[in-house]
């Protein structure tokens, strides 16, 4: 790594990144318009945030909690866990003393914020042994903290063994490099069986046994409940902001999904992420009722459903082009809870989550169940077209949006979908989704420039006479 590299504390780089950004609310056009001059590192991400008005501000405050919360960790006498985006946070909020670093967010904010960092970080961990061929999501904040150029992590606890083996090994790598504990849940190829979720219910106790055996401390119960009726609140806002987007034009602005995910993976179960989904979800009432589109110059050319992720590597250059031609982002695998009311679930029994706050059993059960259905771990964990998997998820959510077409980014290493999206592609286009392929890894800037990944959709979108 360079060693100007260094320099620079990543947790503390965000922190006052987002603490400023936050400030920038009370501003006035002029005076935003100045410091974004000032600050061309950060506002290709700033500046279109910053349009979305009120939940902006939420949301930069978010990331500075959470960012200050790692960075006080320790003068606060709490233990840093690493975790990972698949996986639902809210536990770490019940117990006091925990503060949770995701890696995948913290890569996409590096890869969107601190792009000279971004690569440096990825190749560090290859220079230290880790495979190169992984998936990028983790190594690109992964290589900040194995430097010491973050906070000290004392544990590494996650979803993933069985369903995603590359998420696995870098938290695994990450943890033997690091010599801390480490703690994975497991998943079975199947998920709604009685027998699976049994497995998971017992997986998930082993899971807080390890959590209290490393922090000392026990759970609290009235703690747990408060945190898990927040997330019903956040669950119950997500699925009308969902059912809302079913609308034609659809009234919700496509940055939206990933304001939405990147607060859920960090603040899931916390107020402020309540009170970003209130600001949003009356926002876009008030479109929906008026028939307004959620895009800036409000006129819907074309509905894309993303099967799998968006693409960080380039700013949110993908959204702004989306918004340029018109193109309504109708979400990605990210953006889906799979709570029991979600619009778009399958409806085959066991698919979907409840939350019973009526014990700690039931309480602890609702967890494992949420868990079971994060992104990937629901959808992937299977093959691609087995009953509820991702080629199933893929087609009910694309006719439950009426989508025009569908596009897939990803990451090179990401064996789980690389494998066969080949074949996920030949199956949406016979049911009649046109479906895209990039070629750009979500992350990393070097697998592919934005020129070219423009040009490739300019292609796909002209030719199948999408727009
Ligand atoms: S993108 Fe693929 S490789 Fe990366 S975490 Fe998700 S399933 Fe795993």
């Amino acid at each position: 790594m360079r060693p100007e590299l260094k320099e620079y504390n990543l947790d503390k780089l965000f922190a006052a990144t987002f603490r400023v950004a936050r400030n920038l609310g009370s501003s006035t056009p002029g005076e935003i318009k100045n410091v974004l001059k000032y600050t061309p590192y950060v506002s290709g991400l700033l500046e279109p945030v910053l349009a979305t008005g009120q939940p902006a501000v939420t949301f930069f405050d978010l990331f500075n909690d959470y960012y200050s919360n790692i960075i006080n960790a320790r003068e606060n006498g709490k233990r840093v866990v690493m975790t990972t985006f698949c996986f639902d946070p809210s536990v770490f909020y019940a117990i006091d003393n925990l503060a949770p670093v995701t890696l995948e967010i913290g890569t996409a904010l590096t890869s969107m914020l601190w792009k000279r960092g971004s690569a440096d970080f990825m190749d560090y961990c290859t220079e230290l042994g880790f495979s190169e061929t992984g998936c990028s999501s983790q190594r690109g904040a992964m290589g900040a903290y194995l430097a010491g150029l973050g906070a000290e992590i004392n544990l590494v606890a996650l979803n993933m063994g069985g369903v995603c083996d590359t998420n696995a090994n870098a938290y695994n790598f990450a943890a033997q490099y690091l010599d801390i504990p480490y703690y994975g849940l497991d998943y079975p190829s199947e998920l709604t069986t009685e027998e699976v979720r049994e497995y998971h219910h017992k997986d998930y106790r082993e899971l807080i046994n390890f959590l209290q055996e490393n922090t000392g401390c026990k759970f609290d119960i009235d703690r747990l409940r408060e945190v898990l009726e927040e997330k019903k609140k956040q669950d119950a806002l997500m699925s009308e902001i969902d059912e809302m987007q079913r609308l034609v034009p659809n009234p919700v602005p496509g940055i939206y999904h990933i304001m939405i995910y990147a607060a859920r993976y960090t603040y899931s179960g916390k107020k402020k992420f309540t009170k970003l989904l209130e600001e949003m979800t009356e926002i876009v009432r008030y479109n929906a009722v008026n028939g307004r589109s959620g895009l800036k110059n409000g006129v819907e050319k074309n509905r894309t459903f993303l099967v799998y992720i968006d693409n960080y590597a380039l700013g949110i250059s993908m959204f702004e082009w989306f918004e340029k031609k018109g193109i309504s982002h109708m979400g990605n695998i990210l953006s889906r809870t799979f709570n029991e009311a979600a619009p778009y679930t399958t409806g085959v029994p066991g698919t979907t989550y409840q939350i019973d706050t009526t014990s700690l059993d039931t309480m602890i059960d609702s967890l494992a169940d949420i868990n079971a259905r994060m992104p990937m771990t629901r959808t992937i964990r299977g093959p691609y077209d087995a009953p509820n998997m991702w080629l199933e998820d893929s087609l009910s959510l694309a006719k439950q949006y009426s989508a025009d077409c569908c596009l897939y980014n990803g990451t090179p290493g990401c064996r789980n979908t690389w494998s066969n999206i080949k074949l996920l592609s030949r199956d949406l286009e016979a049911m009649g989704y046109p479906t895209h392929i990039a070629h750009a890894d979500s992350f990393d800037t070097r697998v592919e420039t934005w020129e070219a990944t423009q040009t490739r959709l300019e292609e796909f979108y002209q030719i199948r006479g999408l727009l």
